[in-house]
């Protein structure tokens, strides 16, 4: 199959770049130019564990090309994936569809024959009729045909969960779609993955659904840390405890810091104010981001109360900075609003994250940056792990607490035990971890 991808970001740099593994011929489209010369030049404009291997092998076997001319991109092509951002819009938190529709636009005017147009972007309910509509208004080639296939990919193990994935879901509301999508995917199909057809809104809705879900596990397990805080209970013994549970499943039952990242804070929003548009309350999604709000805005309390009830004059090492380990994306990292608060209250705030500085330094003004750890906690009074990246997990403590001013560590994340920190010389606050 011939196929198009615009939008080479996350999610289209990454399913691009699988799809040409599996022997497709890919070509992805970038309006930044300076993405494309990038990759051209050799480097990923992302950071993702295995990409470049990928991309690499891909393009010197002629099946992975890259460029900014859509109309180029497009000519020979039997689908054309749309993987562009669409972040919340300001002020009313629905999706921002302007990236799509204006890919769609240009994508009308470029297409030579029909096509199948496939929103891999996350857009809500009702995105793909809008698509539909202006292929037509557009004169695009009778025949050009919109399906929904919603990416369920986690950054960090993106090419993983793109090739290995849980399920497929696809939304599409004629046959030669369906057709084409199951030719798109049956290297997956072999593999036993299920390839769910579904209704074009239904699939757009399964993504929105599938992110509120996951959140809301996330919120759940975190508002159970703060009882267990409070009742002298382990939050992570709770959380196995509940996980080995077939019915509940143990991932995102990981009490922490409050969501962030690209997905869930925006889709759940979107979620909601979809919910809105159509007069449907949802109250758990609602409570949820609520939850979620507080809970970020809370995290230098934590920080204050471990410093004694003062920020002013402090100085704070922070540990990771991206939302998650394993990528450099900064967008709505629980690590923003921490620092933000913590320079508010007057302290100091030094900062190391192993890959993410690029990114976080024009979000974090005022942040000093560490070359390292070790760096970071030089002269503190407290350290806070807020990303669990792996090479924070066998740190010598030791050596970080001669090198701080004080010895409060805040772990975030609960990747070390009290005693461990304790015997270094440190006092030790997890999250959920109650001493009684
Ligand atoms: P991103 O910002 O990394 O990438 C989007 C890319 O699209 C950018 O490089 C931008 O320059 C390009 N672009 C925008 N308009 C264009 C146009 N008209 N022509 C060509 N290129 C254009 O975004 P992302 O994180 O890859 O997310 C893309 C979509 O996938 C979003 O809807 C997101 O919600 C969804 N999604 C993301 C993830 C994730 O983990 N990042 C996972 C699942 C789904």
């Amino acid at each position: 199959m011939r196929i198009t991808m615009i939008g080479t970001g996350y999610v289209g740099l990454v399913s691009g770049a699988c799809l040409a593994d599996f022997g497709h011929d890919v070509t992805c489209v970038d309006k930044d130019a300076r993405k494309i010369e990038l990759i051209h030049g050799g480097t990923m404009p992302i950071w993702e564990p295995g990409l470049e291997a990928l991309v690499k092998s891909n393009m010197a076997r002629g099946r992975l090309t890259f460029t900014t001319d859509l109309a180029e991109g497009a000519a020979e092509a039997d689908a054309v994936f749309i993987a562009v951002g669409t972040p919340a819009r300001r002020g009313d938190g629905h999706a921002d569809l302007t990236y799509v529709y204006a890919a769609v636009r240009e994508l009308a005017g470029a297409l030579k024959g029909p096509v199948v147009v496939v929103t891999k972007s996350t857009v809500p309910v009702g995105t793909g009729d809008e698509i539909a509509r202006i292929l037509k208004e557009e004169g695009a080639p009778e025949g050009t045909s919109v399906a929904s296939n919603p990416e369920f990919l986690r950054e960090g193990a993106a090419i993983r969960d793109f090739k290995i994935p849980d399920r497929i879901v696809v939304g599409a509301e004629d046959q030669r779609s369906r057709d084409v999508m199951a030719e798109i995917y049956r290297p997956l199909f072999l593999n036993q993955a299920p390839l769910l057809f579904t209704g074009r809104r239904t699939a757009e809705l399964t993504k929105y659904a599938a992110n509120a879900f996951l959140a809301m596990k996330i919120s759940f397990i975190n508002e159970i840390a703060d009882l267990c805080e409070a009742v002298g209970a382990d939050v992570q013994d709770v959380a196995r405890g509940i996980g080995l549970d077939n019915r509940i499943g143990s991932k995102f039952l990981h009490a922490g810091p409050g969501y962030g990242g690209s997905c869930f804070p925006k889709d759940t929003l979107a979620l909601l104010k979809t919910a809105e548009d159509y007069g449907v309350r949802q109250r758990i999604v609602s409570t949820v981001v609520e939850v979620n709000d507080a809970r970020k805005a809370q995290m230098a309390e934590r920080v204050r109360d471990a410093l004694g009830g003062s920020l002013d004059g402090k100085r704070v090492g922070l540990l990771g900075l991206t939302f998650k380990p394993n990528t450099d994306d900064m967008r709505d990292s629980p690590s923003i609003p921490l620092a933000q608060a913590l320079m508010a209250g007057g302290a100091v705030v030094a900062a190391f994250d192993p890959v993410g500085r690029e990114q976080a330094e024009p979000l974090l003004p005022g942040v000093q940056f560490a070359a390292n750890a070790y760096a970071a906690a030089e002269g503190a009074d407290a350290l806070v792990i807020v990303t669990e990246w792996d090479e924070f997990r066998a740190l010598d403590l030791g050596r970080m607490a001669k090198g701080m001013r004080g010895n409060a560590l805040i772990d975030l994340r609960n990747i070390y035990d009290r005693e461990t920190v304790e015997r270094a010389g440190l006092t030790y606050r997890g999250v959920g971890r109650g001493t009684r």
